[in-house]
């Protein structure tokens, strides 16, 4: 078992998951709970059996999990600081949130601002991932004597299509192999922006979601279809004791994905997906890629969908994955929960 866990420790994808509480639409409805999460066991248990089998269960065991009492910080802490620590070895590495429209991702991620306006956004309780990984960069790159610059950009991916959300032109983008990386490609005018100091995180954070809103009135179900991929490349140069000079860069992707509502339990297209013409070739290659990865086979189809071509270079090799698949707690949910879990399962 020792050596199990040894193995664990050096695995490049990480799985967890993270269970909401009720909303108030499952409290109305006639729903009842079908999830136990254990975090100490790492285990999620499901009730498979409706109300006539109450025994029927089905349980899971994940790298972690959060239950619905979980809090921001603690998803943070757990899940990105040994993350945040290989990016500032000059890593690239990729987060994912991947679960049903409605279950968290978005909350998981960018996280929201608590309403009775007593914290700072940097201090608020509810702030997600991104923000409070931006901050600890500033943090532990500002402690010691490293010469440092931090760019973010925010692409998002609709139908097959890339967009600049922090751009203020509405012009699709265009997406070539570059000539210099085998691994990795070039998107033609794509804003990168450096960011000075941790006050500047929240100004480029609200310039994205404001475009975001001009994008969801335009598109349909925008914000449940679209992927959103929040990069940070950081450049570091330290002297070391011999006067060196060494250069690392770093990448972190942090990505919300779009709904898994129409990627089915066997991990293909829904069948009422593929009548509706609702197919998101980024979400279901995204999925091949990862399967192909575990499985360690030598073809990856990293090429067959917009979204694994811009991750190439930070999916797979020495660079570390975690996916954060998030679910609902309620009984009118237990098909795309069941999925959810199946999915997550396979990227183990
Ligand atoms: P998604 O992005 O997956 O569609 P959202 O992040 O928008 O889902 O979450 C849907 C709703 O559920 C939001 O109102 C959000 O505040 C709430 N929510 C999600 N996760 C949690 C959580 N862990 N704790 C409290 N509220 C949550
Ligand atoms: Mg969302």
């Amino acid at each position: 078992l020792a050596g199990g866990r040894k193995e664990e420790k050096g695995k490049n994808i990480q799985v967890v998951v993270r269970c909401r509480p009720f909303n108030a639409l499952e409290r109305k409805s006639v729903s009842y709970g079908v999830l136990d999460c254990d975090p100490n066991h790492r285990e999620v248990a499901v009730k498979t059996g409706g109300l006539t089998d109450k025994l029927a269960k089905k349980t899971y065991t994940f790298d972690m999990v959060f239950g619905p009492s979980a809090k921001q910080i603690e998803v943070y802490r757990s899940v990105l600081c040994p993350i945040l620590d290989e990016v500032m070895l000059g890593y690239n590495c990729t987060v994912f949130a991947y679960g049903q429209t409605g279950t968290g991702k978005t909350f998981t991620m960018e996280g929201e601002r608590s309403t009775d306006e007593q914290y700072t956004w940097e201090e608020d309780p509810l702030a997600g991932i991104i923000p409070r990984t931006l901050h600890q960069i500033f943090d532990k790159l500002s402690d010691n004597n490293t010469e440092f610059s931090v760019k973010v950009s925010l692409l998002e991916i609709y139908n097959e299509e890339l967009f600049d959300l922090l751009s203020p032109s509405p012009d699709v983008l265009q997406m070539f192999d570059d000539p210099r990386n085998k691994r990795g490609v070039v998107i033609k005018g794509l804003e990168e922006i450096t960011v000075h100091n941790k006050d500047e995180v929240y100004q480029i954070l609200e310039r994205g979601s404001a475009k975001r809103k001009t994008a969801s009135t335009l598109m349909n179900a925008y914000s449940s279809r679209s992927h959103s991929v929040f990069s940070v490349t950081i450049h570091m140069k330290e002297v070391n004791l011999e006067g060196e000079e060494l250069v690392k860069i770093g990448k972190l992707n942090l990505v919300d994905l779009a709904g898994s509502e129409n990627i089915g339990r066997s991990g293909a297209v829904d069948k009422r997906a593929r009548e509706a013409g609702n197919i998101n070739q980024s979400l279901l290659t995204l999925g091949r890629v990862i399967t192909a990865l575990v499985e360690r086979r030598p073809h990856i189809p990293y090429r067959e969908s917009k979204l694994t071509r811009i991750l190439q270079d930070s999916l797979g090799g020495r660079t570390k994955t975690s996916i954060i698949a998030t679910v609902s707690p309620a009984s009118i949910n237990l098909e795309e929960t069941m999925s959810t879990l199946d999915y997550a399962n396979r990227a183990k």
